[in-house]
This record gives C-alpha cells, structure tokens and sequence, in this order.
C-alpha cells in the first residue's frame, strides 16, 4: 500500500489534472456535489461527508443531447455527437456511491449498449474516499458495504492523521499511482492505523435493516393496497429521493424542433411522477402509492430478480433530502409478514 501528506493533496491533484478533467467535491451551486476542481481549492477535505447529487451525473448526464437533426429535401440528416472521450477522475467518491455506480452499470450494458454512458464510464477513474462520518440516515453496512470499504474504484483513500492511505484497487489505479509524484511506500503501522479508522467509521453506521426478511417479505406485500396506502400518505411526489438516488437511472427522451432544426434530448425521470407511465389508453399508476410502491419494489424486488442484487446501496439520501421525511427503512422494516387477503386484483 502507498500514502500521500495531506498537505500533498493539491500537488496530486495538480498533476492529476494534467491528464484528466478532475472532479472534486463542491458547494458552488449551492448543494453539494462533484464539479470540475479549479485547480487550488481542497477545503472540501474539511467539509465534506458526501454530495447532495450523487456522482452517477458524470456518467448518465441530467440533460444531454442524444444528437442533431435537420429537415431538407424531405428528408432528416442526423449530427451525431462525437463520443465522450474526455477522461475523467472523480476524486472522492464514497463507497456507496462508487457501488451504486457499479450497480447501475448493469443496466446500461445490459441487453442494450448505452455508448452515451458507457464511454463516460471507460474514460473515467474513480478515486475513493473513506466516509469516516456518516449521516445518521447512513444503513450502507446493512447492504454488505463499508463506509470506506476498498471496492467498485481504482484507487482508495482512507485518512489516517497526517497521511492519506492509497489502496490500488485496480490495474488503472496502479498505473496512475506509479507516475504520480509524492506518493510513498506506506508502513505497516500505517496499515494498521487505517483497520482501526475504518473499524471505528463502520461502529459509526448505527441504522441497520434485515435484507433477508425484506426480501422474504416484500414479494408478498405487492398486493397489499392497505399497506401502501399508509407508507405513501405524506409523500408529496417531488421525486428527489429518486433524481437523487445513485442507484436510480430512469431517463425521458425528447425531440425539440424549430424551423426544421432540432435535435433529441434526454433528461433525468422519476417514476414519483403521476406522469411517467401515462399512456394514451391508460396510467397504470395513476395513484401515489402505486408509485411508491413502484420505487420500492424496484429496488429490493424487481432488480435483485435481474440483477442478483440489491439496487440500493444504503446511501440515506432519500431519507435526509426528502421533504417530508418519508424513510425507506421504516417502510421495508414495517412491511407485514403475511401476504393480505382481499386486496388490489390490479
Ligand atoms: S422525496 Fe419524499 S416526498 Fe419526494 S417523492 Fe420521494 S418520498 Fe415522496
Ligand atoms: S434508495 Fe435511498 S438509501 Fe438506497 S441508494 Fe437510493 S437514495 Fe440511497
């Protein structure tokens, strides 16, 4: 394993930032997520415990345009982007997040390829960093994580006073760390500096789940109108938990045209919308607590039986942000043990 001085951490990034386009940890727009460094500012090692936006926008943009188009001869010519070939490096990503990427990745090199993603994804380094103070509304420990657990980056980074300890977690984080100046053999106190660290930041995470009865339990509920009922009531459907969730990918796709110009757009989309699944004939969930149910299920139900995982990775985000302090652990803690008779037929 290697270290670097915290008073080094400009020098990395600076030399890092020769080769990529480096994202750090910022406030400048008023909530906290990873933005392109400026080159001196490191404060965020002082302030942060993680971003508001999740770091998935660096891959599945919040806007973007799919390509061009332009009407002549009655015909359509399409301008097609040039591919994102930009390399990145996303310096501080918690475990969480660095996993909630991995998870999502499943989907968009599923069945279809998402070139728009995945060229972000293969041009990208993701540096992680230990979260060794996390939020009450934290439960990544019940998901199989740590909150500075070495997985899912290329490189590792846990604070151990003066140092930070660099884990190569990958060939790529190897690679980078070799032609990086300031970097050094760590020792094995160091090492043993960085168990108890990472000992003391998992002792941290106090809010658990029971996955195993959630997933023994939850199947059952689905029919269960009375209980969803009651766990969407105070949900005003403004959809941050899920623009907000790392583990959450749904995108709407939109053509935009004026005098013959135009061009095809996609943007993040929630299914806490009363809109995403309305249909011409008919909106299968039309009603909120289908919708809450909808987001629930899809996490704990519906990608474990594609996916062979959970597509939630304990983040808490959905619980501190949303408005009404709906809480997605008291709802899966609280789901009934018994299937209901006599409930939704739909
Ligand atoms: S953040 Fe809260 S209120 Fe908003 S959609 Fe999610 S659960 Fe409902
Ligand atoms: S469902 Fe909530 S806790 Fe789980 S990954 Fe999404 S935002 Fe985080």
């Amino acid at each position: 394993m290697k270290k670097v001085k915290k008073q080094d951490i400009t020098r990395l990034l600076s030399q890092w930032q020769k080769e990529f386009t480096v994202f750090v940890p910022s406030r400048e727009n008023g909530a906290a997520e990873m933005t392109v460094w400026d080159g001196q500012d490191v404060s965020f090692l002082d302030w942060y415990r993680n971003t508001v936006i999740p770091p998935k926008a660096n891959f599945l943009l919040n806007m973007e345009i799919m390509f061009g188009f332009r009407k002549e001869d009655g015909s359509y010519n399409l301008e097609l982007p040039a591919a994102a070939t930009q390399k990145q490096l996303v310096f501080g990503i918690r475990p969480c997040d660095a996993r909630a990427t991995s998870i999502i990745d499943m989907v968009f090199k599923d069945a279809y390829e998402d070139k728009y993603y995945l060229n972000r994804r293969e041009n990208t380094l993701l540096i992680g960093m230990g979260c060794l103070n996390p939020y009450d509304s934290c439960f990544c420990t019940s998901l199989g994580l740590g909150p500075a657990e070495a997985t899912d980056v290329d490189l590792m980074l846990t604070d151990i006073g003066d140092d930070f300890l660099i884990e190569e977690v990958t060939d790529k984080g190897k690679e980078l760390v070799a032609r990086t100046e300031g970097v050094v053999e760590a020792t094995r106190d160091d090492e043993s500096r960085a168990g108890e660290v990472k000992d003391t930041a998992y002792k941290k995470v106090t809010r658990k789940i029971d996955t195993r009865e959630i997933e023994k339990r939850l199947p059952a509920s689905f029919d269960n109108e009375e209980f969803w009922e009651k766990v969407a009531a105070k949900c005003v459907s403004c959809g941050i938990c899920t623009f907000l969730c790392p583990t959450c990918y749904c995108f709407d796709i939109n053509d935009e045209m004026l005098k013959g110009d135009g061009a095809r757009y996609r943007n993040w989309d929630s299914c806490s919308f009363p809109l995403y699944t309305k249909m011409p004939a008919e909106n299968p969930r039309e009603e909120k607590w289908r919708r809450v149910r909808q987001k629930v299920h899809h996490k704990y139900t519906f990608y474990p039986s594609l996916f062979d995982v959970i597509a939630c990775t304990g983040c808490g985000r959905c619980i501190r942000l949303c408005p009404v302090n709906w809480d997605i652990t008291q709802t899966l803690e609280s789901v009934p043990a018994e299937a209901a008779t006599g409930t939704e037929k739909k």
